[in-house]
């Protein structure tokens, strides 16, 4: 029984584990995944890509075997189009009583009763803006992201900034989208970080306090991740 999983690493500090997951149902044009696709939080990026080879669930708790886990981290492409997405987080909350964190687009619906965290990530709200950047229409992940909420999900969001295409006028109308929702709900704003093929720069951190205020004209709870990172990260080692 294959999952989706095809890269692992762990952190001996805090005990996370992130699993990266293989295929995702948007295309969008500054994916940091068109950068690579190893765990970005790796200290050195080898040059050559990982094995793209899909994990049993019986492997995935191989590789992390008797480590102690603290927190599960659900990313990579999407990993809602795992089938074995729910069989995977329960797994991992019962032998490690980790806790769940999913990141993803929202495109499909997640075993949300699995996960202690769900980001759900809003690239735009204005449809053509969102088909332009994904090429998909954006009216089913934001129609999840009101059902995740309806059904008492432990939901936050987040958005990429990129300058002059994504940036605070549309970043305030994601904002109201999600105070639509709930004000409470947590927001974080991610500076873009260039990609090949895209034709976008980073954005100036005067650029991210514009977003930043925009979403706080609706949001009590707003964050913002610069480019290159805030604050200490923990090292990860490369488990598969
Ligand atoms: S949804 Fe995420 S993983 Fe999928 S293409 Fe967009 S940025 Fe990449």
């Amino acid at each position: 029984m294959k999952t989706h999983v095809y890269h692992i690493t762990y952190s001996p500090e805090s005990h996370n584990v992130h699993l990266l997951f293989l295929g995702c149902n948007m295309f969008c044009r500054g994916c940091i995944r068109r950068a690579h696709t190893w765990d970005s939080h790796l200290d050195t990026i080898p040059e050559s890509p990982p094995t793209p080879d899909l994990l049993t669930l019986s492997d995935v708790f191989a590789a992390i075997g008797n480590r102690p886990v603290n927190r599960v981290f659900f990313f990579g492409d999407d990993p809602t189009l795992d089938p074995h997405l729910a069989s995977l987080a329960e797994g991992l909350q019962t032998r490690y009583r980790a806790k769940n964190t999913l990141l993803t687009n929202g495109l499909i619906l997640p075993p949300y009763q699995f996960f202690d965290d769900i980001q759900l990530s809003i690239k735009a709200v204005s449809p053509a803006l969102h088909r332009d950047f994904t090429g998909v229409d954006v009216a089913q992940a934001l129609e999840n992201f009101r059902k995740l909420a309806a059904l008492g999900a432990p939901l936050r969001s987040e958005s990429i900034v990129i300058p002059q295409y994504i940036d605070a006028p549309e970043i305030e109308r994601i904002a109201a989208f999600i105070a639509d929702v709930s004000p409470e709900i947590p927001y974080r704003l991610d500076a873009y970080i260039p990609v090949p093929g895209a034709p976008w720069r980073r954005p100036t951190p005067e650029e991210m306090a514009l977003a930043e205020d925009a979403a706080r004209k609706h949001l009590r709870n707003v964050s913002t991740l610069h480019s290159g990172g805030n604050g200490k990260r923990h090292k990860m080692v490369r488990l598969i």
